[in-house]
């Protein structure tokens, strides 16, 4: 695995990456964006449409769930850090292929072990699979699950909520979920 020194370093790096042929279709590349010293890691699918013509992270309609979801919560954007699996938009949103996510897994690795988060909440089945070959955020979304040193929360993703309310009520209350874990430090750490 490559070595990156810093969440700068990995930056620089995904923005002119061509590890893989999702290169040839972004506009931008999508780094990860939040705070350094994060306790909670946000890990999504990859960029949409809005992602991609700005070049940041969950600033679209999934992303306005998302943010609700943290204001709710007592969160802010700045306290917490937020990223993807692949950091460049598939073509129409299609999933992204198991190619395209181990030829992006170095900088997700990186991110990871430079910000050393007390937690790590998968969103979706795309980061849930990738991460602990999960399967169904459904049965297993507000469940905490330690893997290789880590602890992860499993929940839906923001997108999943934005035309199903059920959804978005329990997604609102798995992150408040998960905010409290982090307040009351039930992780001893
Ligand atoms: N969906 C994602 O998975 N990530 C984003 O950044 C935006 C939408
Ligand atoms: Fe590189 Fe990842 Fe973008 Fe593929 S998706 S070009 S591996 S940054």
């Amino acid at each position: 695995m490559k070595n990156y020194k810093s969440l700068e370093a990995i930056l620089q790096k995904v923005v002119i990456c061509k590890n893989c042929d999702l290169c040839k279709t972004r506009k931008n590349s999508v780094p990860g964006a939040g705070n350094q010293n994060a306790d909670i890691v946000f890990v999504g699918e990859a960029p949409g449409k809005s992602e991609d013509l700005r070049g940041k992270p969950f600033v679209g309609t999934a992303g306005k769930k998302l943010d609700e979801a943290l204001e709710n919560s007592g969160l802010t954007r700045d306290q917490v850090y937020i990223t993807n699996i692949v950091k460049c938009r598939p073509p129409k949103n299609r999933i992204p292929n198991e190619k395209e996510k181990i030829m992006c897994s170095d900088y997700l690795e990186n991110e990871l072990s430079i910000i050393n988060p007390k937690i790590i909440c998968l969103m979706g089945n795309t980061a849930y699979g990738s991460i602990l070959n999960g399967k169904c955020v459904s049965k297993n979304h507000g469940k905490i699950i330690g893997k290789d040193k880590r602890v992860y929360f499993i929940s839906y993703h923001p997108a999943a909520t934005i035309y199903n309310p059920k959804l978005g009520k329990i997604f609102k209350s798995d992150i408040k979920k998960l905010a409290k874990i982090i307040q009351k430090d039930e992780l001893n750490g």
